[in-house]
């Protein structure tokens, strides 16, 4: 199934060897959103985009669920043609940046293209993470890393378009019934609930002591661990893969930790993504975990902004700077970054770790910082779980405000807790209603109740 979008010709509007007033690289969330709001104050600059990829755009949150063929490629494009002509953006796509010279403020590119720019914008996303695993097996190494594990047939990472397209036909191809998962956080129990939907059995393999472990507490797994294990599903915890077995240039089987043996003819590893800075040669950027940026969105270079996935930007609720990987806060972070590009002077206010996400029908929403240990002096928490209907809801308090909440089923006033968290509300007066089920407008502080009624209107 081929989208009109896709395979798309390069539509150059400028010429290879000019100086670009704006040079973006990544075309997805924050880079097209960074392009969007240059656009509003400046008509007529040079706005150029480079991407490693070969789809003129796509929601990556939606990519299980092309595999599970919920829709198909021309569904998960959040940007059309149209978009780009409209706002005279020359994207290049199959373009891989290999060097950055922040100082003389060009780049080169994997064809070996040189491009100038007077204002650069980073947005370049996360990269998948491959552990460094024994492989029995292969010709060469001895060991499947991230450099060479798509070298053997029937192993997979799952973070772009191109990933569920090669899953998805590998599938089909091999009549493949059994999947393995490495990895229970988000990415891999998307897919799992993809395979489940086209009759495939999943074994799932996680190194912590449960599901969903960086967002989720042991009541809130315990909830989404009951229904996978419903549908059939292996979960192996406090496990991991110790051994990849390889047969003709193809997965074969693993051995876990624990010993047992398991046969396996694909493997998705889906144990993290770091943000993706290979191309950022030591010492140009001041970088941590990602690239760091002010509250304007600028690195430590002149002229150079990052946003997205790739930074590590202000944090809301702990005041310090972190690498938070989520869609809303990557179109923030993109629209502040652009204005200020063009001139504008628009402040990120920061942002807090929120997702939302139905797996097998269970909706589940957990923001803010949701793991921190109960006895650790400051924290206070609140929790409700109704065990006949799987309902769980926990909310995190610190100083009088709410930090973090995890809401399973019954997510409905997820609006009401982030407008809290936000707003820094002091919940005092109402503590004791806070995680009760029917908790609502109408238990707010009433200060802030006004607030809601006259003030902005309800937050959603
Ligand atoms: C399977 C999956 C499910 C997800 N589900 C959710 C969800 O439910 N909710 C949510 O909020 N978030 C979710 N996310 C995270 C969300 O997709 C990201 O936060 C968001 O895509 C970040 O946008 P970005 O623009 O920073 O980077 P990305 O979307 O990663 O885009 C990076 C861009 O940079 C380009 N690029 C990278 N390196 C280079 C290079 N060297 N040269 C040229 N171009 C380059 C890429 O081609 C791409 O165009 C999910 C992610 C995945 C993978």
């Amino acid at each position: 199934m081929k989208s009109k979008n896709d395979n798309r010709k390069n539509n150059k509007m400028f010429k290879d060897n000019e100086t670009i007033d704006y040079l973006i690289i990544g075309n997805s969330a924050a880079g097209l959103a960074a392009a969007e709001s240059i656009r509003e104050l400046d008509k007529s600059g040079e706005i150029m985009i480079l991407t490693g990829e070969n789809y003129l755009n796509y929601s990556k949150p939606m990519i299980t669920y092309f595999l599970s063929g919920t829709v198909n490629l021309d569904m998960i494009h959040f940007k059309d043609d149209k978009f780009y002509k409209d706002n005279r953006l020359d994207v290049r796509l199959n373009t891989r940046v290999k060097s950055i010279d922040t100082d003389k403020m060009f780049l080169i590119t994997d064809d070996g293209n040189r491009y100038e720019f007077r204002k650069l914008l980073i947005a370049s996303g996360g990269r998948p993470i491959v552990p460094k695993i024994k492989a029995i097996g292969t010709k060469s190494s001895g060991f499947i890393d991230g450099t060479n594990y798509d070298k053997t047939e029937g192993i997979f990472t799952l973070t772009n378009l191109e990933d569920a397209v090669r899953v998805k036909n590998y599938i089909e191809k091999n009549g493949i019934k059994n999947i393995s998962i490495l990895g229970g956080g988000l990415i891999g129990l998307k897919a799992a609930e993809a395979f489940l939907e086209k009759g495939i059995d999943v074994n799932i393999i996680e190194l912590a002591d449960r599901i969903l472990a960086a967002t989720f507490d042991r009541e809130a797994s315990g909830i989404i661990e009951k229904k996978l294990k419903s549908t059939g599903s292996n979960i192996y915890m406090n496990n991991t893969i110790e051994e990849i077995h390889i047969g003709s240039g193809k997965i074969t089987g693993y051995k876990l930790k624990d010993g047992e043996k398991m046969e396996c003819r694909l493997l998705v590893i889906a144990v993290g993504v770091n943000p993706d800075t290979g191309f950022i040669s030591s010492g140009s950027l001041d970088m941590a975990r990602g690239i760091i940026v002010d509250d304007h969105m600028r690195t430590s270079a002149k002229n150079i902004y990052a946003a997205g996935d790739v930074v590590e930007g202000p944090d809301m609720i702990s005041g310090g700077k972190r690498n938070i990987a989520i869609w809303p806060l990557a179109v923030r972070q993109g629209t502040a970054a652009g204005l200020n590009m063009a001139g504008g002077n628009k402040k990120y206010g920061g942002g807090f770790f929120m997702n939302s996400v139905e797996l097998l029908g269970i909706p589940s929403i957990s923001m803010g910082i949701t793991n921190v240990a109960e006895e650790k002096e400051g924290f206070e928490v609140l929790k409700y779980l109704n065990t006949n209907q799987d309902m769980y809801r926990k909310v995190i308090i610190k100083n009088n405000r709410i930090i973090g909440v995890i809401l399973v089923n019954n997510i409905e006033r997820a609006g009401i807790y982030s407008g809290l968290i936000r707003n820094e509300i002091d919940i005092s007066s109402v503590k004791e209603n806070i995680s009760r089920e029917d908790f609502g407008i109408i238990h707010l502080p009433a200060d802030y109740k006004k607030h809601l009624v006259v003030g902005e209107g309800i937050e959603v």
